[in-house]
């Protein structure tokens, strides 16, 4: 029996091959302008089916008619199973003229390789692979199933990917879930929970008037200032909860935008319209916020105005993975053993498949080791990285 991590450091020059062999495959959502996931779907299904593993594909057609492939592997005969979440899809390479390197061609300069979607997430596609084939190869006796799902739409919302195959009834609530679509250079962060992101606008009606009179009308600036000061104070005093799983730690509340109010000096203002930015610790609910708003606007003090409080944008928070979780807990100490670090348990912000599991109530963890270049010009991600992103999935499932 080969050892499965030598095995993988054995895979330098092939994890390189399937990059260069990848990124020349686009897989541009359509409603970005591509033509979708299947080109590189078909690559990826041949490439794992060549190690005598079956892959099990869910396609389903979007509203233009595109087919969006999501790859399912599985090996090893435990009852639970370690999954590995990793996208295929990636955005464009947004302005070419900021490319050093070509877009769409793998470029490899020392450690380095260059490419459109090579870090998201091609970087984990590729590790998740390698890991599944040093574990077949190797035949090292299994705690865990592996479990690898390379799924489409995650740019744009995962409508036609892991939303699907949650649905299909693919995981187990007590499968352990990993999401390496994000991270840190060092490998030492493990993301479980996310702050729910709202965006209020606030119109306040008064009436314009000369600036010399102003008992003829309202000042709509004056109690735009009252209630902002008001809402304040009191979101601040009444969602006090801190979680130092995030940084900051407690919920913020910022008034930021501010739109243009009168041309002249000498008009007192009718409508004032600001903008709260406000993001809610997950053990809020956001709807709890909007009412606390909206319920200020409601007192006597504002009723000489007449004040809107409108949803502009909302994200809501799923609930957090406990940082004592079996999977956080699991890849913590695969991750100490193979990065010799111990990884903080953090909250981010989100936007990843993880969210989308801890809506249904199971728990999952975002990680990988990666640099920070995702959509970015001139995007890479380090072959070392994926070996020991592929070393962290295998040694989470080995038996000891
Ligand atoms: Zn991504």
């Amino acid at each position: 029996m080969t050892d499965t991590m030598a095995l993988i450091d054995s895979y330098a020059d092939q994890v390189v091959d399937t990059s260069k062999k990848m990124i020349p495959i686009k897989a541009i959502s359509p409603e970005s302008g591509g033509s979708g996931e299947s080109a590189r779907a078909d690559f990826l299904q041949s490439l794992i089916e060549s190690f005598g593993v079956a892959v099990k594909r869910y396609s389903y057609k979007d509203g233009s008619g595109t087919e969006r492939p999501n790859l399912v592997a599985v090996y090893g005969d435990s009852p639970r199973t370690v999954w590995v979440i990793a996208h295929m899809d990636t955005v464009s390479e947004g302005d070419r003229s900021l490319w050093e390197y070509e877009p769409f061609e793998a470029t490899v300069v020392g450690e380095r390789i260059y490419g459109r979607g090579i870090n998201d997430d091609g970087q984990d596609v590729i590790a998740g692979i390698y890991a599944l084939k040093a574990l077949k190869e190797s035949g090292a006796k299994l705690a865990y199933s592996y479990g690898l799902a390379i799924v489409a739409d995650e740019e744009l919302g995962s409508k036609y990917g892991i939303q699907k195959l949650i649905d299909e009834g693919i995981f187990k609530k007590d499968d352990l879930i990993i999401v390496p679509d994000g991270g840190t250079a060092l490998g030492d962060e493990i993301e479980v929970a996310e702050k729910g992101i709202l965006w209020l606008k606030i119109s306040v009606k008064g009436q314009q008037v000369h600036a010399s009179t102003p008992d003829k009308g309202v000042n709509a600036y004056r109690m735009a200032i009252k209630f902002l000061a008001e809402a304040d104070s009191v979101l601040h005093s009444k969602f006090t909860s801190s979680n130092k799983l995030f940084e900051p730690s407690a919920s913020t509340f910022e008034m930021t935008k501010h739109e243009k109010n009168t041309d002249s000096v000498n008009i007192i203002p009718g409508l004032e319209v600001s903008y709260l930015d406000c993001r809610v610790l997950p053990e809020y609910g956001l709807d709890e916020v909007i009412s606390t708003v909206s319920e200020i606007a409601k007192r006597p003090e504002f009723s000489a105005a007449s004040i809107s409080v409108e949803t502009f944008n909302r994200e809501d928070a799923a609930p957090p993975t406990p940082a004592d979780s079996e999977i956080a807990e699991l890849l913590k100490r695969s991750v100490g053993r193979v990065l010799d670090c111990s990884p903080k348990i953090v909250g981010v912000g989100g936007g990843t498949c993880a969210a989308y599991f801890r809506q249904k109530g199971m728990n999952a963890v975002v990680w990988s080791k990666k640099p920070d270049t995702e959509h970015r010009p001139n995007e890479y991600a380090l072959v070392s990285d994926m070996l020991a992103d592929a070393k962290v999935f295998a040694d989470m499932c080995l038996q000891r």
